[in-house]
């Protein structure tokens, strides 16, 4: 039957991600976005206080990046990357190995978060391979998430999202996030005390914040030992900083705040301003070295259709520039001034547990009762509606209540996002 308008067509043909297919809330029409607000078909303004999965850094349809989309587009689209190069690749690279530093020396494009750690797993294990020694094992965190496909699964904590898979995933073996306690450093200890630790090629991790797990915040300094652990045991470190990268957390990488720098870093996410699809994994000398041979069969083997698509390549340099920008790096503070003042705030509600910062990020538990919680609980989509009905799109990690906004928010804006989150904590101790 013929559909009258997109949204039936909608409803009738697609399958949106991490959603039931038999819809248990509609989805909204979005007609356009504009600094840190989306429009819907019904000229509702919302605030969108998650940037849109944690990718839009300078707001919806920023004209400046918009403009060298559409420059870039009248003269090269796309072009085989595999023996063929263009000028917003080379001129991306050279940026961001200067940005990130941490002795990085060779960018390798893919599509989004998940390639990006497909890129680096795989990287660090042919590593090994490619000087015939043989180690096989991957160390990561429990809870970690690090993407969709097989081998980002494989290094996620086995949970709800990997049930259907888990007896195709690889084995990994999972210690506990620093958290001040000296726990993750006796279970780092224990396994290199163990028979097969000359097996471990690699440990991956999310430097700083554990973003899917629940914006989980470390201990630096037991994050820090830890590293050293690890590095001194010449296991190759792969920063995952596909959400906390582009100063999502105070500085350009999480890895910044840390003393131990990785072997290979993902970035993805805020890579383009949250204007398109596109991820990077970085490598240093020694990583790039194990590859550098006249043996062809000893080449990385992956690429995609789309690897370094320059319109892609166009975008991350114009979010680059503005990421770059005095007024940019001043909201970047302000923000996080803003959040402390959430934070101290946030003190006087009973509900409210664990209220924390890193950098532009701001996290709470709603916690009425002692039961745990976890992505399908029930407060969940309570929750995200009250937050939508007062037009601020928060979409809660269960009942983890966090912002991650758009670094343009205007301050009136984000004391917006902190006021319905107060009034959120305030009616259920009333009610
Ligand atoms: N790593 C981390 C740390 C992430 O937070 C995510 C996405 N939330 C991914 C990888 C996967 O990225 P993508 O959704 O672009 O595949």
């Amino acid at each position: 039957m013929k559909k009258n308008n997109w949204f039936e067509k909608d409803a009738a043909y697609i399958w949106h991600p991490y959603s039931p297919l038999k819809q248990f809330s509609e989805v909204i029409p979005i007609v356009s976005g504009h600094g840190a607000t989306l429009t819907t078909a019904n000229n509702q303004t919302i605030i969108d206080a998650i940037a849109s999965w944690w990718t839009n850094l300078h707001g919806h349809a920023h004209p400046y990046i918009a403009t060298k989309l559409y420059e870039q587009a009248l003269k090269l689209e796309h072009v085989i990357f595999a023996g063929f190069t263009h000028e917003p690749a080379a001129t991306l690279s050279e940026r961001l190995i200067e940005q990130v530093a941490l002795q990085q020396h060779k960018v390798f494009f893919s599509d989004n978060g998940s390639t990006a750690v497909e890129v680096a797993v795989k990287m660090a294990l042919q590593y090994w391979y490619n000087k015939d020694i043989q180690k096989r094992t991957i160390i990561a965190f429990e809870d970690a998430y690090h993407g969709d496909t097989f081998g980002a699964m494989s290094v996620s904590a086995r949970s709800l999202f990997t049930k259907p898979f888990d007896t195709h995933l690889f084995d990994v073996k999972f210690i506990s996030r620093p958290m001040g306690n000296g726990r993750s450093i006796d279970e780092l200890k224990h396994i290199l005390t163990q028979p097969g630790v000359e097996d471990i090629a690699a440990f991956i991790y999310e430097p700083l914040v554990q973003g899917t797990a629940g914006m989980l915040m470390y201990d630096k300094e037991e994050m820090n030992e830890l590293l050293q652990l690890i590095n001194e045991r010449n296991i190759l470190l792969i920063a995952d900083e596909v959400f906390t990268g582009f100063y999502r957390t105070g500085t350009m990488l999480a890895s910044h705040q840390l003393r131990i720098a990785p072997d290979l870093i993902c970035l993805s996410k805020g890579l383009t301003g949250g204007f398109m699809p596109l991820g990077v994994t970085l490598c240093n000398a020694r990583m790039a070295e194990a590859y550098e041979q006249v043996d062809r069969s000893k080449s990385f083997f992956h690429g995609h259709s789309y690897t370094g698509n320059p319109l892609a390549c166009t975008v991350a340099n114009a979010s680059l520039d503005l990421l770059l920008m005095p007024e940019t790096q001043e909201s970047i503070l302000r923000i996080n001034k803003q959040h402390r003042i959430f934070q101290t705030q946030l003190d006087s509600y009973a509900y409210a547990k664990d209220p924390r910062i890193c950098g532009t990020i701001a996290a709470v538990d709603f916690a009425p009762d002692a039961q745990k919680q976890h992505y399908l609980n029930a407060w969940r989509d309570v929750i995200y509606e009250f937050f939508l009905q007062r037009n601020v799109l928060l979409r809660p990690l269960g009942a983890t209540i966090y912002i991650v906004p758009p670094y343009c928010i205007t301050m009136e804006q984000l004391e917006k996002v902190h006021n319905v989150i107060f009034e959120w904590f305030e009616w259920n101790e009333h009610s």
